[in-house]
């Protein structure tokens, strides 16, 4: 029996405001502040206190539900969800339920198996929670969840994070791999960046996934129970913990054993799933209209200016791209995953209008992304700025520098900022066009080995490139490749 995996994700953004969504809390970098040192009565959920919507947080939320070509409701309503856990300081969480901010969106996702369109059920605004940290007690044996051990254990609440905006979006169940669920997750984070509504740093934990996963027999439309496996914050645990799902539940329906409806979650170290809770119905959270809030109603004329003030989406971009630029749809793709890289990448072009862009995609995606990586730092805090990599580029096509020259320069513009031409000047890197010492340094080797130069009119042309070799050797890798190759082949016809 063949099964086919059925997933829909739920995806949690945090909205990057400066104020929380129901005071005027900051929202503050939780890996730098200090713990509760952001709150006020509101956020932390003193009996009589008042939430008040944040304008500009609703205002972030239909900015993503637009750009996934959603439906905006012109009225949506805030929920209570009732549920008891130290992190939540009210005893409810404030939602959306029945009448959410947005519904019936898109979002189109490119895998090796080519494009497709994943559909949005809704997108509804609510409040993050406080968070816990448990100080676990040395345990020879812990639980897998870290938790649920005895002794002198203790845990701490912090309350920065109770009340900060959060956005969630919700799937339908139409993504069929481990790796369409991590390219929709990939997608959905550009899109957030392009959006400025989150910084899409998942290791601040300000995007978070849920998978909904289940399996059946391939022919078969009807849904089986799925499971759902929370907190998933790197990419790489989203599709592990997808795929482990996935072959999970084959083998209990291959054993003819039912897969019970759950809460799960990952445990990173020893790459499993595992049991939180049996799954929670929607009866159990008696969600009802918050009614400390009045009804949230977004204006055609709001919804308009709003609409106006998108920026150019991913998918836009990318068409313009391949059509302005002339780059193939895989060069486009690279440059326009990264919002900081497609703007890099056009700024070189305000520098160096004529400089091929074919050229300038493939030096970004080869050795300028290698040389970040290596380095291990992003673009945007990168040394050499893309007017830089504009020169460097303007050297090479102008002919004053060849390409193996231009690798070294970049290295070198990358470590300390300088231009190519500084660097170029300064160490005498200037590529050697002229045919006399060109044709010079061939006539010397050529008489230097005349056992090779013998060979090589035998047939063995293998020894073109050795030649070629010594030759940039002997001139310091500054002789223009192309001369070298034309001058060589003529004097060894001779
Ligand atoms: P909740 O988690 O609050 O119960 P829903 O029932 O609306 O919410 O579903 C949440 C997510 O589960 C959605 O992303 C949806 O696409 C997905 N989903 C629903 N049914 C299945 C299923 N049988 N298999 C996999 N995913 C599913
Ligand atoms: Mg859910
Ligand atoms: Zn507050």
């Amino acid at each position: 029996m063949i099964y086919e995996p059925i997933i829909g994700l739920e995806v949690h953004a945090e909205i990057a405001t400066q104020s929380k969504m129901f005071c005027t809390c900051p929202v503050v970098d939780n890996t730098i502040a200090a713990a509760n040192s952001a709150v006020c009565p509101v956020c932390a959920g003193m009996p009589g206190m008042l939430p008040v919507a944040n304008r500009r947080a609703v205002e972030f939320g239909i900015r993503v539900a637009l750009a996934l070509g959603c439906e905006i409701a012109p009225v949506s309503v805030f929920a209570r969800k009732n549920y008891f856990y130290p992190d939540l300081p009210k005893g409810y969480q404030i939602s959306q339920y029945k009448q959410p901010l947005a519904e019936n969106g898109r979002l189109r996702i490119r895998t090796s198996q080519g494009e497709r369109e994943i559909r949005v059920r809704r997108v509804h605004l609510e409040e993050d929670t406080g968070k816990l940290s448990h100080v676990e007690p040395p345990h020879p044996n812990p639980s897998p969840t870290g938790r649920g051990t005895k002794g002198d254990g203790h845990s701490l609440i912090d309350l920065n994070r109770a009340g900060v905006p959060l956005l969630e979006i919700v799937s339908e169940p139409d993504l069929r791999s481990a790796e369409e669920a991590r390219i929709y997750g990939e997608t959905l984070r550009n899109l957030l960046r392009y959006l400025a509504v989150n910084s899409g740093d998942m290791q601040k934990g300000v995007l978070r996934f849920e998978a909904n996963i289940s399996v059946r027999e391939v022919g078969s439309d009807d849904f089986n129970t799925r499971t759902e496996v929370k907190n998933l914050n790197s990419f790489r645990a989203l599709e592990r913990a997808t795929l482990y799902e996935i072959e999970r539940q084959s083998e209990l329906h291959h054993k003819g054993q039912r897969v019970i409806q759950q809460t799960m979650g990952w445990d990173e170290a020893r790459q499993v799933t595992f049991s939180q809770r049996s799954k929670e119905e929607e009866d159990d959270y008696r969600y009802f209209p918050e009614p400390d809030l009045p009804p949230l109603v977004v204006s055609q004329v709001w919804l308009a200016q709003i609409r106006a003030d998108l920026p150019e989406l991913p998918e836009a971009r990318r068409s313009r791209f391949i059509e302005q630029y002339q780059l193939s749809a895989y060069d486009a793709d690279v440059l326009v995953a990264e919002q900081e890289v497609a703007e890099y990448f056009e700024t070189i072009f305000v520098t160096g209008p004529k400089i091929n862009p074919k050229l300038a995609a493939n030096w970004i995606s080869g050795d300028l992304f290698g040389l970040l990586n290596q380095a291990g730092v992003n673009l945007s805090s990168a040394r050499l700025s893309p007017q830089n990599l504009a020169g460097l580029l303007t050297l090479l096509e102008d002919g004053i520098i060849n390409a193996s020259t231009a690798k070294t320069v970049l290295s070198e513009m990358f470590a300390s900022g300088e231009s190519a031409d500084a660097i170029v000047e300064r160490r005498g890197l200037r590529q050697i066009s002229d045919q006399e010492p060109i044709k010079a340094a061939i006539s010397q080797l050529l008489a230097e080995n005349p056992a090779e130069v013998q060979q090589f009119q035998e047939g063995k042309e293998s020894l073109l490139n050795w030649f070629f070799g010594q030759v940039m050797r002997s001139m310091k890798g500054k002789a223009n490749p192309q001369i070298v190759r034309d001058e060589l082949q003529r004097q060894l016809g001779e």
